[in-house]
């Protein structure tokens, strides 16, 4: 497979003089070597930027979008090759992968058409003196740090509405999967997006590149996906330093809430979906399964035959479901939390350990008897756990579903239309799906409450966080 694993600042593939090595989370082995740029290739790279924002920003909507329609067609294109990418640097299911390069490029050819519908507003004036009117125009600089769990998604759900919107944008990839990033820039260069709009800027370093796109003057909005703590520290590094508007998309700890009145199967299905997508590694997986007294022992037969069944090894592999975690850290996370709940009184039902497929795998587990105080409940497991935890009542439902400083996606399962009405009114989070494990694509708000984040991705909404609004007032009137 061919990769790119050069920096690309101002349009040009920059080697740099140190490179630090990306792994397989399958099986150790060094795929590339990438650039470890610091502090002064970040402020090259925003200074090209910089110069790049005029002349972006006076391309018509239209002639960005043609750009932004070429490059889409690129990433379908070559969706076999960004899809082993993905699986190769990050270790998801190639299948999953495929899905995942779709569903990033969607954001590309979503976000190049709805840029043409960027409009401000007419207000009815409070005097004949005067004619009020709101104008929408990009903000300018923009820079984003994303996570490893979404390669190529991530990125592309804040550059495209960036790049849509008129603004030129320096992306810091994370050191685990820098190579899906840079593929993305050399699919931009092809399709004729001009230097300097889109800069990658690989580094080992995030912290020293980190402080340059919070603290730089020429920066206008920082982007952030990943952990909350490191989030709230950038947040404020951010605001602190040069007030610049800030979108963070942070950690979360859904719960999913089975009511007795719901379809058994499709609840069991809607769970797999949301607990065990990229073995457990995604933002939005169910952290926590709420279960009904009444058929908590259906559930938890029906949801452990299910798991027991999925197939897990390297990502390449045929029929694979569950791929290994990102790196030592995160395996050794998940055997620490999923220890202390078995000490504390839970029952693995299945799993409950390392997986034999190598050294980064872990055995999709299901674990029953888990109590609220557990860790298992109260933090993002970030791996294949489904803690089960029971629940009597509706109240009390919703009471441990935000019993947590997170709100970022929730899930329930019901037939019971009023119950669906007064739940999603109840739950307090960004997002709230019923009878459906899985939901997020182009055209909605995704985005979490509490410490889960502020502003949101994809959709009008999503546009608008790259836009700043200008009030113009014209007098004179007689
Ligand atoms: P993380 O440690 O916060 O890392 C995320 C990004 O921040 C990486 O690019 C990382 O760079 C960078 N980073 C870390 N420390 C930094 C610093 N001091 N200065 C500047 N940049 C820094 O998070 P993670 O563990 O990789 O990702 C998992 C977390 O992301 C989970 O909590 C998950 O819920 C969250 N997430 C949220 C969403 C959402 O939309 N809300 C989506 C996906 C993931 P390096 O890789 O180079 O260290």
């Amino acid at each position: 497979m061919t990769l790119r694993s050069d920096a690309f600042i101002d349009g040009q593939w920059r080697a740099g003089a140190k490179r630090f090595k990306v792994y397989n989370p399958a099986n150790q082995e060094v795929i590339a070597e990438v650039p470890d740029l610091g502090a002064a290739e970040a402020e090259e790279a925003v200074a090209a930027a910089h110069n790049a924002f005029p002349g972006w920003a006076a391309k018509t909507a239209k002639e960005r979008a043609q750009i932004m329609r070429a490059w889409f067609e690129l990433m379908m294109a070559d969706i076999d090759r960004l899809a082993r990418l993905i699986s190769l640097e990050g270790g998801k299911p190639i299948p999953e992968a495929k899905g995942e390069a779709a569903y990033g490029a969607a954001f590309v050819e979503w976000f190049g058409e709805e840029a043409k519908r960027a409009y401000g507003r007419v207000i009815p004036t409070t005097t004949g003196a005067r004619r009020y009117v709101t104008l929408k125009q990009p903000i300018g600089v923009c820079a984003a740090i994303t996570p490893w769990n979404f390669p190529m998604a991530m990125i592309t759900r804040k550059a495209a509405p960036a790049i849509a919107a008129g603004c030129t944008i320096v992306l810091k990839p994370p050191h685990q999967t820098p190579l899906t990033a840079l593929a993305l820039a050399e699919l931009g260069e092809k399709a004729g997006l001009p230097k300097g709009v889109f800069n990658v800027v690989t580094t080992e370093n995030a912290s020293a590149v980190g402080k340059v796109l919070c603290e730089s003057e020429l920066v206008r909005h920082f982007s952030f996906t990943g952990s909350t703590e490191v989030g709230k520290r950038l947040g404020a590094l951010c605001v602190g330093s040069t007030v610049k508007k800030i979108s963070l998309e942070l950690g979360g700890n859904a719960p999913l809430l089975v009511f007795a009145d719901a379809d058994l199967d499709l609840a069991v299905r809607g769970t797999i979906m949301s607990k065990f997508r990229n073995a457990g590694q995604t933002c939005v997986c169910a952290n926590r399964i709420l279960v009904e007294d009444k058929i908590y022992d259906a559930f938890s037969k029906k949801l452990t035959d299910a798991v027991a069944k999925l197939k897990v090894g390297p990502g390449d592999q045929e029929g694979v479901e569950i791929g290994p975690l990102i790196d030592q850290k995160a395996i050794e996370k998940v055997e620490r939390m999923v220890a202390e709940a078995l000490a504390s009184g839970a029952t693995a039902l299945t799993g409950g350990k390392k997986h034999d497929a190598g050294k980064q795998f872990y055995t999709p587990t299901v674990l029953a008897d888990v109590t609220r105080e557990m860790r298992v409940n109260t933090e993002e497991i970030f791996g294949p756990v489904a803690p089960l935890i029971r629940f009597k009542s509706e109240d009390e439902a919703v009471a441990i579903a935000n019993d947590t400083p997170f709100g970022l996606a929730s899930y329930f399962f019901t037939k019971d239309v009023h119950r669906a009405w007064r739940v999603a009114e109840r739950i307090e989070a960004g997002m709230v799906s019923i009878n459906d494990g899985i939901f997020s694509n182009e055209v909605i708000p995704f985005g979490g409450w509490k410490q889960s984040g502020l502003g949101r991705e994809g959709g009008v909404e999503g546009l608008d966080e790259y836009l700043e609004p200008k009030f113009v007032n014209f007098g004179g009137f007689a």
